[in-house]
This record gives structure tokens, sequence and C-alpha cells, in this order.
């Protein structure tokens, strides 16, 4: 297990204990998808970076980056924000190997989890910081799969969840938050 998900774990057995809970990211973020994972009328949502890139990367000789991809790494740049139009920098055939990778990424970890829709596979489509295992090459979602199953358990043993295992007092969130 990554050490960054014992640590989180650990802050959020701290945090859901907590008479006066600060904000916390990404803790908030992630309660919110346990709350949307568990409760089936929540609206669920899918990233699509073809569709919506929330963050680009602009380093100082205006090279240009998708948020997940790596920035150190000039094969991996969508071009130069200096001579080229972002238009072109957003549809041409560097962002279409950027965005193939983002969508290989959710195909080989969302798909099979339980949090897909409620979790919309931006941490592990353009999140770098959630890779810390490769199998064949493609980055594992061993953050914050992990994070919302320790959420999870920890709400479900509170007893703070109904009958049809819903927060009673908490509606779910409409929005992924991190998408
Ligand atoms: S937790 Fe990870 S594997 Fe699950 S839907 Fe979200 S990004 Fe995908």
């Amino acid at each position: 297990m990554p050490e960054i998900v014992s640590a989180l774990n650990g802050l959020a057995d701290l945090w859901l204990g907590s008479d006066h809970p600060v904000q916390v990211s990404p803790l908030d973020d992630q309660l919110q998808i346990v709350l949307r994972h568990l409760d089936p009328k929540a609206p669920r949502s899918y990233f699509n970076q073809r569709e919506w890139l929330p963050v680009i990367v602009v380093n100082t000789p205006g090279d240009v980056y998708a948020y997940g991809d790596p920035y150190e790494d000039l094969r991996a740049s969508l071009g130069n924000i200096f001579t080229t139009p972002l238009g072109e920098l957003l549809s041409g055939p560097r962002f279409d190997a950027s965005a193939r990778a983002a969508e290989t990424r959710m195909a080989a970890n969302c798909l099979n989890c339980e949090y897909f829709g409620a979790c919309s596979g931006a941490a592990i489509a353009s999140n770098r910081d959630n890779v810390h295992t490769e199998v064949d090459g493609i980055g594992v979602c061993d953050v914050d799969r992990a994070v919302l199953r320790h959420i999870e358990d920890r709400l479900r043993s509170s007893g703070v969840l109904d009958g049809d295992g819903r927060v009673a007092t908490s509606p779910a969130p409409a929005a992924d938050p991190v998408a």
C-alpha cells in the first residue's frame, strides 16, 4: 500500500471523528464521492478529456501539457503556446494521444471500480499523484480507491447510515468535485 494511503486514511479517521472538522482537500472531495456512491439517486458523471480538460500546465518556454501528463518529458507536450494556437494544441495528434492514454487508464481501472460514476475517473485519468504502481505500463488507481473504501467502511461502522445505506442528514452532492 502506498504510504500516502495510510496517511490519508489516518487523517480521515481524525477528520471524521472531529467535533469541529475543517475543510481538508482531498478528503472533502472523497467524502462527497462516497456519499454519491451510497445514494443510487445521485447523479453520475464521467470524465472525458476530449470534452473538458480542466487544467493545462505551461512551462516557462511555453510547452503545454495536459494536467495528467509527465511535464518533464517534452515528448508528452501538446505543443508550444508561443508558436501554436491553443485550439490546435487541444485538437492535434498529441492531444489525441494524451486523451487516449487517459482513456486507457480509466478503462483499466474504473470499469471494474464500484465508485465509477460517483467518482468521474478523473483521479486516474488526470492526476499523476494518484499513480504509484504500474501494470503493463498502465497506472493503477491505488490511492483514491483505497481511501474511498476506507471512508465508506468508516461511515458504515460508525452507525450514521440509515437502513438504505445513506447518511440520513446529508444529501449526496450533485457534482463530482474533481471532474
Ligand atoms: S476510484 Fe479510481 S478506479 Fe475508481 S472510479 Fe475513481 S479513478 Fe476510477
